[in-house]
């Protein structure tokens, strides 16, 4: 097609969190378009469903132009191959992801050789961020100030409220 670099960053984002944000828009600086991907058919059952999850991440990046927000279903590899995407961001915390992204790094390679991982470090403020974090803190009513975008720091609140 193109000589645009695409990459994918792929999530639950199940909220977004600040964590994610400096992982966009560092990716987003490094490639000509990126593509933050929700992944659909998680195990574990979501606090937000998919098209909140990416209202959420659409009002949060609209500033970054060259940021589009997707989501997808089925094997990574092939929807990288479908947006014609040279790699695959993921954000590393701690050694203990390092593992899991090393094996999926491999085992995405492999089903698409044309498809590289690039693991960005974590920037040492937002080591401890999870969406998990995150949601733990709004369900014993916490404030989320600081772990998520102010943008939707209020949509969270809500949906916590009604669920606790
Ligand atoms: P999580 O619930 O752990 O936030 P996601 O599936 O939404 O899980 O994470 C998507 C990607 O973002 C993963 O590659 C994860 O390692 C990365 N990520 C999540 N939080 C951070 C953070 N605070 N710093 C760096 N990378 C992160």
């Amino acid at each position: 097609m193109s000589n645009m670099r695409t990459a994918i960053y792929p999530g639950s984002f199940d909220p977004v969190t600040l964590g994610h944000l400096d992982i966009i828009r560092r990716a987003s600086v490094m490639f000509d378009r990126l593509i933050v991907a929700v992944m659909h058919n998680q195990n574990k059952k979501p606090m937000f469903s998919v098209e909140e999850r990416m209202e959420f991440l659409r009002r949060t990046t609209v500033e970054l132009s060259n940021v589009e927000i997707a989501s997808f279903g089925g094997l990574l590899a092939d929807y990288a191959r479908q947006q014609d995407a040279c790699a695959v961001v993921k954000g590393l915390r701690a050694v203990s992801d390092f593992e899991y992204e090393f094996q999926m790094a491999l085992a995405n390679r492999k089903l698409n050789p044309q498809l590289d991982t690039v693991l960005l470090m974590t920037s040492a403020e937002y080591m401890y961020l999870s969406s998990s974090v995150v949601k733990d803190i709004a369900v014993h009513g916490g404030s989320v100030a600081g772990f998520v975008p102010d943008r939707i720091m209020q949509d969270i609140v809500r949906r916590t409220r009604k669920e606790g």
